[in-house]
């Protein structure tokens, strides 16, 4: 569908912006729906997401989605956060409301419902989350609100793993993966790291100690199949890759931005093709 003077502008903003796979996801959606959107890249520099939300507001953008480095600073800049950008200090949605913008986070939600997809509810899980970055903290948090029965976070800064930790309130903690008792009492463990991101073929954690019932997932979906994943799957483990947690921030998006039913398969084949 080639834009035409009714069509209706969304986007994301980030710095750098132009890997990103979030506009084939949403257009696919916005063909699937037959809608007169467009999703664009806008490569917005550090110190100016404050002048892009201006802008947002003249030209009647209607969401933007929000990347790397400026999660934190679109949660600052925005009229008001949702309950988990405030939480988490960081947007990756802006909605409109009239000529409010309103900042959300939807990476949390995402994560869960990406693994509820594949039929595992976090809720009751013994949960084991390594890293204290943008990503961990989304998924900590919303692994505390889906009912897991307790979330430890693994860092390697000790600072930002208790700031992770805590958001999962009273179910939260810290841990070290030379505990030999973390990993053999864990029913889900989580990286959040970068670790087997691209060439990188270092393995987050060794798989070993998990149980046989233990769910493995990793944020990391490129490569599609990490070093995790494949050490876990050598292993017998069930695994779930990232695409779905991708996926699913988008769809809370879209649902947010369009009122409309996410089509997810749309969403998942634009990513996958
Ligand atoms: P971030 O804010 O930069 O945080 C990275 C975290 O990883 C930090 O806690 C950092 O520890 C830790 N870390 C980095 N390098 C490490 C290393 N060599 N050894 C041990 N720990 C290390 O990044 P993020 O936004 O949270 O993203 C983390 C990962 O999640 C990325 O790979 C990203 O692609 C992925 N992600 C996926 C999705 C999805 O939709 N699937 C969404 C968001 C992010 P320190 O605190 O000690 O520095």
């Amino acid at each position: 569908m080639m834009p035409t003077g009714q069509t209706r502008l969304a986007g994301v903003i980030g710095w750098p912006v132009r890997h990103s796979r979030s506009p084939d996801i949403h257009n696919a959606a916005y063909r699937a729906l037959g809608l007169d959107w467009l999703y664009v890249a806008l490569p917005v520099p550090p110190g100016r997401v404050a002048d892009a939300l201006v802008g947002m507001r003249a030209l009647g953008i209607e969401g933007l989605s929000v990347t790397m480095p400026h999660k934190a600073a679109a949660a600052a800049a925005v009229d008001a956060c949702t309950a988990d950008a405030a939480a988490l200090g960081a947007a990756n949605t802006v909605r409109r409301e009239g000529e409010r913008l309103v900042g959300d986070n939807t990476d949390g939600g995402g994560y869960v419902d990406s693994l509820l997809a594949e039929g595992i509810d976090p809720a009751g899980r013994r949960c084991v989350v390594l890293g204290g970055g943008g990503a961990a903290r989304a998924v900590v948090r919303a692994l505390a609100a889906s009912g897991a029965a307790s979330v430890v976070v693994v860092n390697r800064d000790p600072g930002r793993g208790a700031a992770a930790a805590e958001l999962a309130g009273p179910v939260g903690g810290v841990g070290a993966l030379d505990d030999p008792g973390l990993l053999a009492g864990a029913d889900l463990l989580v990286n959040a790291t970068p670790l087997g991101m691209g060439d990188d073929r270092t393995l987050a954690a060794d798989p070993a100690p998990l149980p046989e019932h233990a769910v493995v997932s990793d944020l990391v979906y490129h490569p599609r199949r990490t070093p995790l994943l494949d050490a876990a799957e050598a292993r017998g483990l069930r695994t779930v890759g990232g695409i779905g947690m991708l996926v699913h921030q988008a769809a809370r998006q879209l649902v947010a931005w369009t009122g409309q039913e996410a089509p997810l398969d749309a969403m998942l084949a634009a990513v996958e093709g």
